[in-house]
């Protein structure tokens, strides 16, 4: 693959991420990570702040970078000239929602594909809702994410509580 994106709402980023973003830049000559803007939700951090925080995990990764997005993915893609969207699958309970997902995405633009990554079973667990979650009771998420994002994660939650 010369050029693939990888797309998602990194809110924020964990070492499950950062596994798919290490072995799918062993795949891709150029990796795009894309961080969606969604309006829809209600993030705990912003476009910008998640951007940031995945340019720090990956500066050792020569061959990706991070940009944010909004609209279709499969727009991202053909803006980047990629051929094809990663995706990580946990467990059964991703398969339904990715496999919609993908087949959508073909049927809207033919010539980018979707390939899948199965998580490393370290990390079959982790998504970035469980480790807010764990944060927001004051747990130890020091295994989920790279420490400074721990940090900026509780200070976020610090400064939500004072509001
Ligand atoms: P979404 O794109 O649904 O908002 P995320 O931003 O959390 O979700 O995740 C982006 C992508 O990374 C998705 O393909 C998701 O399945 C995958 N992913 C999330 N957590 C892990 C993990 N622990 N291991 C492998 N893949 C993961």
């Amino acid at each position: 693959m010369a050029v693939a994106v990888y797309p998602g709402s990194f809110d924020p980023v964990t070492f499950g991420h950062l596994d798919i973003i290490r072995r799918a830049s062993l795949l891709t000559e150029r990796l795009v990570v894309g961080v969606l803007n969604n309006s829809a939700k209600s993030p705990l951090f912003t476009v910008d702040e998640r951007v940031e925080m995945i340019r720090e995990a990956v500066k050792d990764l020569p061959n990706v970078e991070v940009k944010s997005f909004s609209g279709l993915t499969v727009d991202f893609a053909k803006n980047e000239g990629a051929t094809a969207i990663v995706r990580g699958l946990r467990a059964v309970t991703d398969f339904e929602y990715e496999l919609q997902f993908s087949q959508t995405n073909r049927k809207i633009m033919p010539t980018v594909d979707t390939i899948f990554l199965t998580t490393s079973l370290q990390y079959a667990y982790l998504s970035s809702s469980i480790v807010k979650e764990v944060a927001s009771y004051g747990g130890d998420i020091s295994e989920f994410v790279p420490g400074f994002v721990a940090q900026k994660i509780t200070e976020k939650i610090e400064k939500k509580r004072g509001n």
